[in-house]
């Protein structure tokens, strides 16, 4: 199964059960982003519903929006708590004494020096993470770091620090030197100018490089949560970013900088590209790219009816999820490929199939894709389709969402993948070795039949 089993935890399952959604992991149903939500360290916590199957309501609490494993922070609250004046003021000391050592401002300062530095005085701290300066090399005599380092490696600071691994939280899956590319050209190719990088570093960080060059006229701005770049990158550059609550960690001052990127003067196209982690809750991704759509009409002073254009980043199997919320979106077949992730990245002895693809609310046909990987122009879907997948005359459509040529159900009247069989108990195709479960045909918020979680009535969306 090619791309079959991924560690993806939450809600789209790749081979999930046709019918309603399957409960997320624990029971929990995400509420969304309360205007009373208290902080941690990560800014405005969401609320979530803790729900057991067949009870009316379930009790509501606040988590951490960035993190999803309680190791990293732990942060809870009953949403009717009542929080003593004296545990309100511990928290804010806590989420004070929990921001990094160093501002942006005071990295921006370090960095200037640092490349005053010759090289042989020019440390990295990998255990740290942190650029050293001569003064500060006594505090870390005990830990590894590297010399020498280059002006070619400040400017990839995604290859110099590592990838968070955190599986639940922040797994950091940088782009393969194709795919990174592929995605620039066909940015510059539509004809925009700027990109508001949203999680993706790496793609950042070539457009950076190669704006020192004369002719290359694209300007990146990278939203992440990963404070580590705030060393490479000045403050126009770069805002520590939480993309699960929209929440600037630079206050309004970082507000205005992102504001200020997304005015179009001069007729400088902007599109917005963002790779979250997969593990993410889906409702508060849209909801914050909402909030960034938003910012960008706001500075249109026209006020036309366009939405900021963009690629989300994402696997195959969230397709209906991410068009719940964003209806205007289309996938595309091409799949993106990954350097330090063994499942997603291409095989030596050939293709490994990433799920990965790119949501846009361009217009399909706009979006070429390499003909020499495979890729062909459908006539009738007026899009770029992979190799594999084949036009089906019953759906009037080219079906295939994995990259694998898909077979029609006439029973379920869809085009399905190659390994699944119709199941006449279930009522819909599925492995042939998967258990037929009635229990997954009710709500798992409320436990009744007949709508999924996302529609439950029990649940005032916010
Ligand atoms: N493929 C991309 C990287 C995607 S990995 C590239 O090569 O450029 C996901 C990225 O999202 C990481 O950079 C990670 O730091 C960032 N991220 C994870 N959680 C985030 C959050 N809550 N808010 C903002 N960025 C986040
Ligand atoms: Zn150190
Ligand atoms: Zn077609
Ligand atoms: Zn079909
Ligand atoms: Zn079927």
């Amino acid at each position: 199964e090619g791309g079959g089993n991924m560690a993806v935890s939450g809600e789209g399952a790749p081979e999930g059960l046709c019918g309603p959604e399957r409960p997320g992991a624990g029971g929990l149903a995400l509420l969304g982003l309360a205007p009373s939500a208290p902080s941690c360290p990560h800014g405005p916590a969401l609320l979530f519903v803790k729900t057991s199957q067949g009870k009316e309501e379930g009790r509501r609490f606040y988590a951490c929006s960035a993190c999803r494993d309680r190791k990293d922070c732990n942060f809870f609250q009953w949403e009717d708590e009542k929080v003593s004046e004296t545990r309100l003021a511990a928290r804010e000391e806590y989420n004070r004494n929990h921001q990094p050592p160093f501002t942006h401002r005071q990295n921006v300062e370090r960095y200037k020096n640092f490349v005053l530095l010759p090289l042989s005085r020019r440390r990295f701290c990998q255990q740290c993470q942190q650029l050293l300066l001569p003064a500060e090399w006594e505090k870390h005599l005990d830990h590894q770091f590297l010399c020498d380092i280059s002006t070619a490696q400040l400017k990839s600071p995604s290859q110099l620090l590592y990838p968070l691994e955190n599986k639940k939280t922040n797994a950091q899956y940088l782009f393969a030197g194709r795919s990174c590319q592929f995605l620039l050209d066909l940015i510059i190719d539509l004809g925009f100018r700027r990109v508001l990088s949203v999680g993706t570093p790496r793609l950042h960080e070539m457009i950076q490089s190669k704006a020192s060059q004369e002719d290359f006229r694209v300007r990146s701005l990278l939203l992440d949560i990963d404070f580590r770049y705030s060393q490479f990158y000045t403050e126009d550059e770069f805002c520590h970013y939480n993309m699960f609550n929209h929440y600037f960690f630079g206050g309004e001052a970082a507000h205005e900088t992102c504001r200020k990127f997304l005015y179009q003067g001069s007729g400088e196209r902007v599109i917005m590209v963002t790779d979250p982690p997969f593990g993410g809750l889906v409702e508060a991704l849209a909801s914050s790219f909402k909030k960034l759509m938003a910012m960008w009409k706001e500075t249109e002073k026209e006020g036309h009816n366009q939405e900021m254009p963009m690629f989300w980043i994402f696997p195959y199997f969230f397709e209906s999820r991410i068009l719940e919320f964003f209806p205007s979106f289309s996938m595309m077949d091409y799949q993106v490929d990954y350097d330090n992730h063994a499942l997603y990245k291409h095989g030596k002895t050939g293709r490994r199939q990433s799920p990965v693809r790119i949501f846009t609310n361009l217009t399909p046909s706009m979006i070429v894709l390499p003909v020499e990987e495979g890729y062909r122009f459908c006539a009738v879907c007026q899009r770029y389709v992979s190799s594999g997948n084949q036009h089906c005359e019953i759906c009037n459509s080219c079906t295939s969402k994995d990259g694998r040529r898909w077979k029609h159900c006439v029973l379920c009247k869809k085009c399905v993948k190659p390994s699944w069989f119709h199941c006449n108990n279930c009522n819909c195709c599925a492995l042939q070795n998967h258990t037929c479960e009635k229990t997954d045909a009710v709500c798992f918020v409320c436990g009744k039949a007949g709508h999924k979680r996302s529609t439950c009535p029990s649940l005032s969306h916010t």
